[in-house]
């Protein structure tokens, strides 16, 4: 079956850092998705040059949000565009949702740019509910580069006055960090500490990012006893 092809234009673009922009599509009509899914973003209909990109919006949302980090030649041409470009946009693709949990408690990894699907399925879980904890384990090189920081520390806020709220975050800052928190890459140590309240083989661990960084969470989760069945790794390379 071929997927369906909506043209869209960009309503607005938000600079996150120096190597990310955030693209809010308009929302084409009978666009549904879950999410975590990617679409295949094109500059025309023939899909000649063609990206996938994870949706990092909800369905109740009025807009399609996509976050870009600059790499080649793609991604560079789509950071060049301006508001009220047009973008051809196919899918929704993909079964990188929270279906894929088995368990309750869960927690995401996120090296990056490689929180983008992870937004949406946080907003996803709040808004309907749902059972059990979520943890955003959230590696950037400095505070700058946080994709949706606003809503990620609100969502955090809601209800979490005694800070035992549904959704926690963490960042771990790789380059520089805010005055008294420290700066270094994820390790185990670190995330040992950081998972201490959940019990590892009850929580499914999704983790997205660059190679290096899901190569590295994969070995120190399986490390730290986590069944290989609930590491849910999405690659983009
Ligand atoms: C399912 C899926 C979802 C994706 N979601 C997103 C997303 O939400 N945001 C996003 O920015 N990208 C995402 N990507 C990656 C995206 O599709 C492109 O690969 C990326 O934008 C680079 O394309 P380019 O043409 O600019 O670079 P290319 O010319 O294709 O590559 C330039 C160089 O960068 C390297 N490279 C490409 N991608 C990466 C990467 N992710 N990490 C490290 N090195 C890389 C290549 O190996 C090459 O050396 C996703 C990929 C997949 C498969």
């Amino acid at each position: 079956m071929t997927a369906a092809v909506f043209e869209c234009s960009i309503e607005r673009v938000e600079q996150v850092g120096d190597e990310v922009k955030l693209f809010f599509l308009t929302k084409p009509e009978g666009f549904s998705f879950t999410p975590g899914q990617f679409c295949i973003l094109s500059f025309d209909e023939s899909f000649a040059e063609s990206r996938a990109y994870s949706l990092a919006s909800i369905p109740s949302d009025a807009f399609l949000l996509f976050g870009v980090k600059r790499h080649g030649e793609f991604s560079s041409r789509l950071h060049a565009m301006k508001e009220g470009a047009r973008l051809f946009v196919k899918g929704p693709f993909g079964t990188y949702t929270l279906k894929r949990a088995k368990t309750k408690d869960l927690a995401f990894l996120a090296g990056g740019v490689g929180v983008t699907p992870f937004l949406g399925m946080i907003r996803q879980a709040l808004e309907e509910g749902r059972e059990g904890r979520l943890l955003l384990i959230y590696s950037v090189r400095t505070p700058h580069e946080i994709v949706q920081k606003e809503m990620i520390d609100s969502l955090a806020k809601k209800g979490a006055e005694d800070g035992q709220g549904p959704f926690r975050v963490v960042y771990v800052f790789t380059r520089e960090a805010p005055s008294g928190e420290p700066v270094g890459r994820l390790d185990i140590d670190r995330l040992r500490e950081v998972v201490s309240g959940f019990t590892l083989a009850e929580t499914s661990f999704f983790v997205c990012g660059p190679k290096p960084f899901i190569a590295s969470c994969k070995e120190m989760l399986s490390t730290l006893g986590t069944p290989p069945e609930h590491i849910i790794i999405e690659s983009w390379g």
